[in-house]
């Protein structure tokens, strides 16, 4: 066993030990404790319309306090959940708090919940969602669901049916990540989406001379404007690429230049405190409405 004497110098020992896949499991297995103890949080990154600088919106983005580790990225988590199918209980519950969280909003405030490709090919999602509804007491148009394009990898009638479904439930349906993938215009054709969000992989560099990501963002928005879709901007953190995706006809704005994901009750503030909003980034002073 590893020494504790000699300034740690047997410590790799136990990192050896510690394998990839132990620490998977055990990532998994403090996940189900997660679930079970109430460990999971839903935080609110607000979504701001470009014309005046109002909230629309917030998308709901999942946080994990893990016990040792401390805060945690969905980045991190999200794949462990999607392998061990924890995924189904997690994106339960994340929708029935967003939801609840939605009926303490105003009415012309929406919320946008991530929903993962497990989830969208489960047939009982529509009433989960439908449930989740009747029990906030709010409008089904008030909740945006957010898939990416790996729904279309394994693309069937049961996809053509789930679209449906959810478009008789009344949600609003968005295109997240949009660019990453396949990007296949056919997507857009089938599916009845209300929204696309271009990935912040684009709006990163786009300000750099020479870069294409303009041109790219630029199609993006005339395209989703002559189908009668939004398009959010994600991922913008300066003054500079603000200008520009407003330029290049981004209708909503989501970044750290705005703010970061906020808990429930720093949400609910900020909607109460009006539409003031200081932005950060280069030009910090500026104020916006
Ligand atoms: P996403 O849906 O594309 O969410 C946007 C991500 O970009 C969030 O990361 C957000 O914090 C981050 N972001 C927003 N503005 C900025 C910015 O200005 N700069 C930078 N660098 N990042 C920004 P987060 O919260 O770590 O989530 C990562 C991903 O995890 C999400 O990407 C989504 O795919 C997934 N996820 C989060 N919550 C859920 C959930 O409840 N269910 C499911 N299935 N997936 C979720
Ligand atoms: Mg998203
Ligand atoms: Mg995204
Ligand atoms: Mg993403």
């Amino acid at each position: 066993a590893a020494k504790d004497g000699g300034r740690g110098r047997y410590h790799f020992y136990s990192n050896d030990l510690h394998s990839a896949a132990e620490e998977r499991a055990q990532l998994e297995e403090d996940l189900r404790d997660a679930i079970s103890q109430g460990g999971l949080e839903l935080y609110y990154q607000p979504v701001i319309y470009a014309h005046d600088e109002t909230i629309a919106g917030f998308e709901a983005l999942l946080r994990w306090n893990h016990p040792t580790k401390g805060w945690l990225s969905p980045a991190k988590f999200i794949p462990v959940a999607e392998d061990t199918g924890l995924i189904s209980a997690i994106g339960e519950w994340a929708i029935r708090a967003a939801c609840d969280d939605l009926a303490t909003w105003p009415e012309n405030v929406r919320c946008a919940v991530n929903v993962s490709p497990l989830q969208f090919a489960n047939p009982q999602l529509p009433t989960v969602i439908t449930n989740a509804i009747a029990h906030a007491n709010i409008d089904p148009s008030r909740l945006e669901l957010e898939i990416t394009e790996s729904v279309f990898l394994n693309d069937d009638e049961g996809t053509d049916a789930m679209f449906a479904a959810l478009k008789r439930v009344g949600v609003r349906l968005a295109l997240d990540d949009f660019g990453t993938g396949y990007s296949s215009l056919g997507y857009l054709k089938k599916a009845p989406f209300d929204k696309i969000k271009i990935d912040q992989s684009f709006v990163r560099g786009a300000t750099k001379p020479g870069s294409r990501n303009g041109a790219i963002i630029t199609s993006i928005t005339s395209l989703a404007e002559a189908l009668g879709m939004d398009t959010t901007a994600e991922g913008v953190e300066t003054m500079d690429e603000l200008e520009l995706v407003r330029s290049l006809g981004c209708s909503h704005i989501q970044g750290y230049i705005y703010s970061k994901a906020l808990s429930a009750e720093a949400a609910l503030a900020r909607l109460q405190q009006g539409v003031n909003m200081v932005a950060k980034g280069p030009r910090s002073a500026r104020a916006f409405r």
